[in-house]
């Protein structure tokens, strides 16, 4: 009797284990993802006519976390009509949305 306690407490204890692993890693995943939005920060936005084709677009540039700008790097995003590649430094892609369509007839 004493023996098969000892050996379901063991059960409990391993079960107990993975379930403590699997939270941790849920935990871990769930930081993993939340972290790049919840430390980088809207930095500025701009409106921005695109010089080939004539579309207005805002750009949203992020920043990095605690405004490091040693943690930002060339970023590139495109005009979403044409396009065409412009930069500005950023700690990720900025975000792009357009504000009028293209005016060339393209
Ligand atoms: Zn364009």
């Amino acid at each position: 009797m004493q023996a098969a306690a000892i050996a379901i407490d063991g059960q409990d204890v391993r079960l107990h284990r993975i379930l403590s692993a699997m939270q941790a890693l849920w935990y871990k995943e769930t930081i993993m993802q939340a972290s790049p939005t919840a430390i980088s920060y809207e930095k500025g936005r701009y409106k921005e006519t695109c010089g080939p084709c004539g579309a207005v677009f805002e750009v949203i540039v992020i920043g990095g976390p605690m405004a490091k700008s040693s943690q930002e790097q060339v970023e590139e995003y495109g005009c979403p009509e044409c396009g065409q590649v412009d930069r500005c430094r950023g700690a990720e892609p900025p975000r792009v949305s357009l504000i009028s369509k293209r005016t060339d007839g393209g």
